[in-house]
């Protein structure tokens, strides 16, 4: 609407210390509790979610233009990895037994690291804090988040719901707080003999900002940044389903994800037909107010978003691109673009070597399987990709050629609370989800006994 929706106060760094020492000294309680005593706060938080998603939905909307079910769906998945973490994380952080000739008896256990900073983005509020935190907290760490200035208000309802459960389970009540924060004083805090780890989920530029504070301190990182996914349909897939899936793919979150489909590699006999059916697939779309239950396709999050977009499709636009459908400007207020396909695209263009936040998908042809794999890593990202294939076992065997952390046959890729997610390349370092996701942020102990 380009209305303003609120005016935030942003903390001072003696606000922002406090906090975090508050953090820290709750940390030497919450440390020390059972893994029972964290089960019933993630059950608790999920609770919390569960009884007021409508209001939650509301709030990301507002903030940030997604489509209402998408955030609503959002919420339900953050109530979601609580109840398998607290089905699950107990498996994952047992100690283990590792046996050696040398020693009586030797083993490895996982212990909390102490505060960990969740730097965080926008495109998904509530889904990145509770994918950094929960694992954290469950792990026995506590937590203080700096998220994106485009989503406070969702930041101080998160913080609400984390000091919520806490008073409910008798636990101190800041083992998660907030901070809202200038970038200076976000590299004052990673500097901090109080934090233990970063977790931050953004753009390569902040990653690679963020990791050089982190690594002048020796603080380990998660990073978990963008991408250019790759979306294989080799000929003998089952067209319309992965047309369909295509596009659900790229447009998912307005365009905003940064596991979306943004580059479809079409095998050559097929690719006349795929695209004919994309393009049949996208017009479908509704493109309108996110509050609205019909809407499919909402505003980008702000005007910088906006801007970005425009100028890499005039990128392309000037250096041959063709445009097939959509990609332009529409409705006089608002951030919105409808929805788009390009093709004919070259690798100077930037909507290829950039990550492009829009509902705009990418569509190119290789000749023959080889080609279609090395157009998927001819690329500086290497987040997750996707393989759509009648014969699953090539598919299999294609996927290990494919430079990328994850990679989904004949489905999109997506985070899934009990499968690891993250990338290689310039999409990060390090995974977050799962038995791998919780172990980033402990202390792998080595104990043998001669
Ligand atoms: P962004 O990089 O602009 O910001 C991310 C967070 O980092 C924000 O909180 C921001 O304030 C902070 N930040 C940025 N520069 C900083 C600095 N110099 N010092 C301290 N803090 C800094 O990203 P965004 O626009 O909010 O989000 C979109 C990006 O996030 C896209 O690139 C997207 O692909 C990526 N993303 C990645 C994943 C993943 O799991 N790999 C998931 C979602 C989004």
């Amino acid at each position: 609407t380009e209305e303003v929706n609120a005016k935030i106060k942003i903390n001072s760094d003696e606000e922002i210390s406090k906090i975090l020492k508050a953090c820290a000294d709750d940390f030497k309680i919450f440390r020390k509790t059972s893994f029972e005593v964290r089960k019933n706060l993630a059950l608790t938080i999920a609770g919390i979610l569960e009884r007021n998603k409508k209001r939650y939905a509301e709030v990301i909307t507002k903030e940030m233009g997604k489509p209402i079910k998408q955030s609503l769906y959002e919420v339900e998945k953050c109530s979601w990895l609580c109840r398998v973490l607290a089905e699950n994380a107990e498996a994952w952080l047992k100690e283990e037994e590792i046996k050696t000739r040398e020693y009586k008896k030797s083993y490895v256990i996982f212990q909390p690291l102490g505060v960990v900073l969740g730097i965080m983005p926008w495109n998904f509020p509530f889904w990145q804090v509770f994918r950094f935190a929960l694992p954290a907290l469950i792990a026995g760490n506590t937590c203080l988040l700096k998220h994106s200035n485009t989503t406070p208000l969702c930041s101080s309802e998160i913080e609400r719901i984390f000091m919520q459960a806490a008073k409910e389970n008798n636990l101190p009540e800041n083992i998660f707080r907030k901070i809202i924060a200038k970038h200076d004083s976000v590299a004052k805090v990673i500097k901090s003999e109080l934090i233990k780890g970063v977790s931050l989920t953004g753009s390569v530029e902040a990653g690679s900002k963020i990791a050089e504070v982190a690594g002048k301190s020796i603080k380990k990182v998660v990073l978990e940044l963008g991408g250019s996914d790759p979306f294989i349909i080799l000929e003998d897939a089952e067209l319309e389903k992965a047309a369909e899936i295509a596009v659900k793919s790229r447009m998912q979150n307005s365009g905003q994800s940064c596991i979306a489909a943004k580059r479809i590699i079409a095998a050559y006999s097929i690719a006349d037909e795929l695209k004919e059916l994309i393009i049949r697939e996208i017009k479908k779309l509704r493109v309108g107010n996110p509050m609205l239950e019909s809407t499919d396709i909402g505003a980008l999050a702000n005007r910088n978003q906006l801007e970005i977009a425009e100028s890499m499709i005039k990128d392309a636009r000037e250096k041959g691109a063709e445009i097939e459908h959509g990609c332009r400007k529409i409705f006089e207020k608002g951030y919105f673009i409808e929805p788009g396909l390009i093709s004919n695209l070259s690798e100077d263009m930037r909507v290829l070597r950039e990550e492009l936040f829009a509902p705009i998908a990418c569509f190119i042809v290789a000749r023959d399987e080889n080609e279609a794999i090395e157009i998927a890593n001819a690329s500086d990202f290497g987040l997750g990709a996707s393989i759509f294939s009648g014969n699953t076992e090539k598919a299999e065997k294609l996927a290990r050629e494919i430079e990328a952390g994850m990679v989904y046959i004949n489905a999109m890729v997506s985070s899934h609370p009990l499968l690891p997610f993250g990338g290689i390349k310039n999409s990060g370092i390090g995974r977050e989800l799962g038995k791998f996701g919780i172990r980033e942020f402990i202390n792998l102990k080595t104990i043998a006994v001669k």
